[in-house]
């Protein structure tokens, strides 16, 4: 920037739209939602600002209909992938010197293609790729994407205007240089925002990208594509493959220009990738930055003080709620002896209100999971659970994949607090409840926080402040999005940063400035003005 100061729009986030029976944005996402669903979309890789096919295609199914096909796409080569990176090398000699409003400009362009003529078919392509309803298409493909590109942009001026001191005689300059190298970004199925945030926020600090998307997202990843190179993201900034993830991972992780992994999946993959890289560290230039936000074992606390039916709306929005994909989705729950029947009477009503099906049809508040594996994983624990003497199925367990993936939210009691499905992540439509004495508050809330190998989001529910207080203080470290009287999901970008510890990630809120930082390698800049010319110093008079 040479000849301004510019002042970047102030963010705000992007208001989520109703959808209700009549409205204009419901008759636009079902038309397009029709056209794509009836239609045979074919998905190239981007490499260098072109699309690339291989000719070696995979179909792809909606998860509610998974015998129906509605494209395909192409397969990488090793010699893709070695291009893509070769590419991203060569675009950062120009992309790393571009002034940053200009960076900027490209993604703020990039938001409000999304907020308008992209809308409809970000939202609808999300709700055939990964079976999501509209209401939760729109507030993770438009508004939390369009959240992650404004506030990213504002972030960053944020992060410049971060300065040292200076003197009359000697100027200070710190200047944010993208890391020398190319970066790699892996992302998870179950978010579009993710699957855009990751490679976009690193290419915004002006670095250049390989992306490698979820099998079960490309669908959605096409139309990411398509906004970022209408919104003028130059040729070789943020190339995008898909296929063998192992082969593809191998391929970049083995260049001594790899600089730095933004990942967001599950936590086993997490740490192999790390283990990989730290198995390779002396063949880097640079000292690659890691950065993966992984799974969860979201819980809810309920004290005796609660409101029995707001303890039962967390619960059921925060564990069925995208069918319990979320890696925030409430999936234990400790409730308190005295308002268990009637949180129980609650859940049980709301449940069976829940209508399951296409997400084409706006009536239904949850659609199928994600895949025949996600399926049949969880279809292995709930009838693990009905034939366990210790587990009461409370409501739902029962599944049937016949035309798409359709798991019945479902409510488990267990006897007792370590039962499997209290620890380990399903992630989907199960949450598993745990009942305590009234009178064992704070002996429960230290099993909450050594239950778990993760720590991503957990909430209490209580009236009394003290308990509130309590529970604040005793569940510190088993949370890095901690909610009092609400449900552990729906973190909304630019009010409550995103991210967890313990097996849950490296904790680098998505969503602020933090995250930013991750993907800059700050350069020291000191003028001196008067430079001696004499070595002695006063002290040798
Ligand atoms: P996943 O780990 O199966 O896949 C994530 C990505 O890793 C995909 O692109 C996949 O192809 C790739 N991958 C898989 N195996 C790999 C390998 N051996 N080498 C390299 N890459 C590999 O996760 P998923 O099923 O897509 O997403 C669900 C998981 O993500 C859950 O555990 C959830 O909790 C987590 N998640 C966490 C957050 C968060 O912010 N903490 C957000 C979303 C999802």
């Amino acid at each position: 920037m040479g000849k301004g100061f510019f002042n970047v729009p102030v963010a705000v986030n992007e208001p989520v739209k109703s959808y209700a029976p009549g409205t204009p944005e419901r008759e636009a996402v079902l038309a397009q939602y029709d056209t794509y669903y009836n239609g045979n979309t074919e998905v190239a890789m981007y490499i260098n600002g072109k699309d690339v096919k291989t000719g070696n295609t995979r179909t792809m199914s909606p998860p509610h209909d998974h015998k129906h096909v509605v494209g395909t796409y192409h397969l990488a080569e090793k010699s893709n992938v070695v291009n893509a990176i070769d590419t991203a090398l060569e675009a950062r000699k120009a992309w790393s010197q571009m002034p940053w409003e200009h960076r900027a400009g490209i993604f703020l362009k990039a938001a409000e293609l999304i907020a308008g003529p992209y809308r409809a078919k970000i939202n609808a392509s999300t709700m055939i790729a990964q079976s999501k309803t509209v209401h939760q298409a729109e507030i993770d493909a438009s508004c939390e994407l369009i959240d992650f590109l404004r506030f990213n942009v504002q972030f960053m001026t944020d992060m410049y205007h971060e300065q040292p001191e200076s003197t009359s005689d000697a100027w200070n300059k710190l200047e944010y240089r993208p890391l020398e190298g190319f970066v790699y970004a892996v992302t998870p199925f179950n978010f579009t925002a993710i699957a855009a945030n990751l490679p976009a926020c690193m290419a915004l600090m002006g670095n250049v990208v390989v992306w490698k998307p979820s099998d079960s997202q490309i669908f959605s990843a096409k139309v990411i594509m398509d906004v970022f190179e209408e919104a003028g993201v130059p040729a070789g900034v943020i190339n995008v493959v898909f296929g063998d993830p192992k082969m593809i991972t191998d391929t970049v992780l083995a260049r001594k220009e790899f600089a730095g992994l933004h990942f967001t999946g599950s936590t086993y993959v997490f740490k192999e990738l790390w283990k990989q890289i730290g198995n390779s560290i002396h063949t880097y230039s640079t000292y690659p930055k890691i950065v993966g936000e992984t799974g969860g074992k979201d819980f809810i606390v309920a004290h005796e003080s609660a409101n029995a039916k707001q303890v039962a709306t967390a619960i059921v929005r925060g564990a069925f709620e995208f069918q319990g994909q979320k890696c925030s989705a409430a999936s234990r729950a400790y409730i308190s002896k005295s308002i268990w029947n009637d949180v129980k009477k609650y859940v049980i009503e709301d449940v069976k209100s829940i209508t399951m099906g296409s997400p084409a049809d706006t009536n239904n508040f949850m659609t199928a999971v994600i895949h025949e594996g996600s399926f049949d994983k969880l279809a292995k624990y709930i009838d693990e659970a009905k034939a366990d003497k210790s587990v009461e199925v409370i409501t739902g367990g029962n599944y049937d994949k016949s035309k798409g993936y359709f798991i019945e939210p479902t409510v488990l009691l267990a006897e007792s607090a370590d039962y499997v499905t209290m620890s380990e992540e399903l992630f989907g439509p199960v949450i598993t409840i745990f009942v305590f004495d009234d009178d064992k508050y704070s002996e429960t809330l230290k099993i909450v926080d050594a239950t778990s190998d993760y720590a991503l989001t957990g909430a209490i529910i209580a009236k009394d402040r003290y308990a509130v207080d309590e529970a604040v203080k005793a569940l510190e470290n088993c949370a890095g999005n901690f909610y009092i009287n609400d449900k552990p999901t729906g973190a909304v970008v630019g009010q409550q940063p995103f991210g967890g510890a313990r097996g849950s990630g490296t904790n680098d809120k998505a969503g602020s400035i933090l995250n930013l930082q991750r993907w800059v390698s700050p350069r020291m800049i000191k003028e001196t003005f008067v430079t001696p010319t004499d070595y002695k110093y006063a002290f040798l008079g």
